[in-house]
This record gives C-alpha cells, sequence and structure tokens, in this order.
C-alpha cells in the first residue's frame, strides 16, 4: 500500500488514499465509509424497533444463512428484507425483495401452495395430457 499523497488523507476503515476533502477536518475515516457505517447502525436500529432484534442480530442472522437470501440463495446488491409472519408476529428471517414481497405473498405464505407449485413445474399437467407443446412469445430484439 502506497503513502498517501500530498493532500491525500489514508481512510483507517477502507485503507484508501483519498483527497482531503472526503475527510473531516481531524477525521480518519473517509465520507463514504462513514456514510455506510452510519446507514448500517441506522438499519440496526431500525430491524431492533421494528421486528426486536437485538444489536447486531440482523447480522449473525445474515452470516447464519451464508449471507445469502433464505428462500432462493441469491445474493442481492440491497440488503435482505426481515422476513416475518404477519398474523403472530414471529420473524422468520432474511429474504431477498423479490421473495417476500412477490413469492411469498403469492403463494399466500402456505407451504403448501409452495410445495405443489414445486410438483407442478417438475410435473406440468400439460406435457403429461397433451405431450409437448411449446410457445415462445414473440420477442422483437
Ligand atoms: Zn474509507
Ligand atoms: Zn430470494
Amino acid at each position: 500500500m502506497s503513502e498517501p499523497r500530498k493532500g491525500q488523507r489514508r481512510c483507517v476503515k477502507c485503507e484508501r488514499n483519498r483527497a482531503e476533502r472526503f475527510f473531516a477536518p481531524r477525521g480518519k475515516t473517509c465520507a463514504d465509509c462513514r456514510k455506510q457505517s452510519r446507514s448500517k447502525t441506522t438499519h440496526d436500529r431500525r430491524v431492533q424497533v421494528t421486528y426486536g432484534l437485538g444489536p447486531g442480530e440482523y447480522e449473525e442472522l445474515f452470516n447464519a444463512q451464508g449471507r445469502v437470501c433464505a428462500i432462493c440463495g441469491q445474493t442481492r446488491r440491497t440488503r435482505l428484507d426481515v422476513d416475518h409472519d404477519h398474523i403472530t408476529g414471529l420473524v422468520r428471517g432474511l429474504c431477498c425483495r423479490l421473495c417476500n414481497r412477490k413469492l411469498l405473498p403469492a403463494a399466500r405464505n402456505s407451504p403448501t401452495v409452495l410445495r405443489s407449485a414445486a410438483g407442478y413445474l417438475e410435473d406440468p399437467p400439460a406435457l403429461k395430457f397433451l405431450g409437448p407443446r411449446y410457445h415462445i412469445e414473440n420477442r422483437e430484439e
């Protein structure tokens, strides 16, 4: 790692050499790192208030899940949602937006519906009763 040039400082967090303007007058961390840790703290506080998680528990759960959506296993750029049962309030886990806001509501939060959907895809009735038929939407590309 090279020494900071004149007019630069090294951020103690990301260890990049950055121009003075990214630092508070006597600051040791750059503006981006300060923003990131601030939003992390805000988020941590918000999930504590909303879902009753303890400090740092979101991160612990996130790590325990392998840092991926508990349903589809995808990593996304945005933070995972805290999924909970809307009736009992039970916190179930961390899911991506697509799974939490589309998949689960569409399946009415029902394990039976989701199992049925898996079976449907693996053994489609039309294939069984009509034989292979193919339809692809007309795409203009
Ligand atoms: Zn930094
Ligand atoms: Zn997902």
